[in-house]
C-alpha cells in the first residue's frame, strides 16, 4: 500500500509513519513544512519525504494523490489559543486547504482517512460522545473558538456527501485528546501557546505556575498516542471493508480527569523523577480565569468523553494505557529530550 500524509511532521504524522515503516511493508510519500521529528524515519528506503507547504506545493500533492492508494491530509491547527487568535489563519489551512486535498481524491477516486476531531462535538450535553447519534454544539459567532469545530464539521459533511453519492471513499476518525512524546514543541509552550499537557510540562521545567483556567473542573479523556496510532493502523488496513465510509472515535474513556486532576498528577510524577526529585522549589498551581489566559474569544468544554463502542466493534480495539502511565511516558519523553538537546530549558 502507498500511503500519502501531508503533514507528515506533525504529532499524528510522525508517530503513524514509525508504525507503519515499523511493522508493515507500506511505503509512505510525506510532506510538511519541516522535519526535526522525522530523524529514524528519514533514511528508511520505504519513506519519501518532501519539504514543502500544502499551500504552495499543490503539483506535487496532486501528483500523488494519483500515485497513492490512500490519502491522510493531517496538516492543520489544532490548538485552541490558535482559534481564538487567528481564526482566519485556522479556516484558510484546515478548511480550505484541505478542500482542496478531499476533492482531488474525489478526482482520482482515492480512499481518504480524514482527521475529524473530537472538538466536532462541542459542547454536546450527552455523557458519551456518539459518532451516529450526539448533536454537534458550538456556541455563538463572537466565540471565535468554534471556528475550529465548525470548519472540520462542514467538511466532515462534505466528506460524508460525497461518500453516499458514491464519489468518494472514506474513514473520518475523531481523536480525543492524544497525549505522548513531541505532542508540542516547548517553544510554542513559552508563549502559552499549547495544549495543556505540553503547557503544564513546560511550566514544571520554568518553575512557573500551572495555571488552571476557571479551577480547572473541565475534564478530557487522555489517550496515549501508541493505543491512538494502533487504532489508526487497524483503519488504514481496513479488513473487510469495515470502515468504508464510517466515521469513529479515537479516545479512551477510561482515562477521563479533570484539568485540576491532571495538574496535581503531573506535578507529582514530575516531582517523583530522579533529575527532578531533590529540585527544592517546584511550580504552584494557581487558578486564571479564561478571558484572561485566552481572550474573549474563548469557551470552553466541560466534557468531552467518548463512546468507543463503534471502534471496538468495527476495529476490534481496546485502549490499553492508563491515564499515570500516558502522562509518566509523556512527560518522560520531554525531559530526555531537553536533556539530549542542551539548551532547552533555557530556550523555554
Ligand atoms: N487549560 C488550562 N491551563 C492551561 C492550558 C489549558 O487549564 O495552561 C485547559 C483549557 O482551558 C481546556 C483544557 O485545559 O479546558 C484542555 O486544553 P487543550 O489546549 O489541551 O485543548 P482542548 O482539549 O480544549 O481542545
Amino acid at each position: 500500500m502507498k500511503i500519502l500524509i501531508l503533514g507528515v511532521n506533525g504529532f499524528i504524522g510522525h508517530h503513524l509513519t514509525n508504525r507503519i515503516l515499523a511493522t508493515t511493508d507500506w511505503r509512505v510519500y510525506g510532506m510538511d513544512l519541516s522535519e526535526d521529528r522525522l530523524e529514524s524515519a528519514l533514511c528508511n528506503p520505504r519513506f519519501q519525504f518532501l519539504e514543502g507547504d500544502i499551500a504552495i506545493n499543490r503539483e506535487w500533492i496532486e501528483y500523488h494523490v494519483k500515485k497513492c492508494d490512500v490519502i491522510m491530509p493531517l496538516v492543520a491547527i489544532a490548538t485552541p489559543k490558535l482559534y481564538v487568535e487567528d481564526p482566519i489563519g485556522v479556516y484558510n489551512l484546515d478548511f480550505e486547504m484541505n478542500l482542496n486535498v478531499v476533492k482531488q481524491c474525489v478526482k482520482y477516486r482515492k480512499r481518504v482517512v480524514f482527521p475529524s476531531t473530537s472538538e466536532v462535538y462541542g459542547a454536546c450535553p450527552d455523557p458519551e460522545f456518539s459518532e451516529d447519534e450526539s448533536f454537534l454544539v458550538v456556541g455563538p459567532i463572537q466565540k471565535e473558538r468554534w471556528i475550529y469545530s465548525c470548519c472540520k464539521q462542514l467538511l466532515d459533511r462534505v466528506i460524508y456527501a460525497y461518500g453516499t453519492r458514491g464519489h468518494l471513499e472514506f474513514t473520518l476518525f475523531r481523536p480525543f485528546n492524544w497525549i505522548g512524546p513531541r505532542l508540542d514543541s516547548l517553544y510554542a509552550a513559552k508563549e502559552g501557546s499549547s495544549r495543556v499537557v505540553t503547557q503544564f510540562i513546560a511550566e514544571l521545567l520554568m518553575r512557573r505556575p500551572i495555571t488552571l483556567v476557571d479551577g480547572g473542573r473541565q475534564k478530557r479523556c487522555f489517550t496515549y498516542v501508541d493505543d491512538g496510532i494502533a487504532a489508526l493502523m487497524k483503519i488504514l488496513a481496513n479488513k473487510d471493508d469495515r470502515c468504508r465510509n464510517e466515521i469513529i472515535n479515537i479516545g479512551n474513556p477510561d482515562n477521563e480527569c479533570s484539568v485540576a486532576e491532571l495538574a496535581h498528577l503531573m506535578k507529582k510524577i514530575f516531582m517523583d523523577h530522579p533529575d527532578h526529585r531533590r529540585d527544592g522549589e517546584y511550580s504552584e498551581i494557581t487558578e486564571v480565569a479564561a478571558a484572561e489566559y485566552y481572550g474573549k474569544g474563548y469557551q470552553d468544554i466541560y466534557t468531552r468523553k467518548p463512546s468507543i463502542a463503534k471502534a471496538r466493534k468495527l476495529l476490534d480495539w481496546e485502549p490499553a494505557i492508563d491515564l499515570e502511565t500516558s502522562l509518566t511516558k509523556t512527560i518522560y519523553s520531554f525531559l530526555e529530550e531537553n536533556e539530549t538537546h542542551p539548551g532547552t530549558e533555557d530556550r523555554c
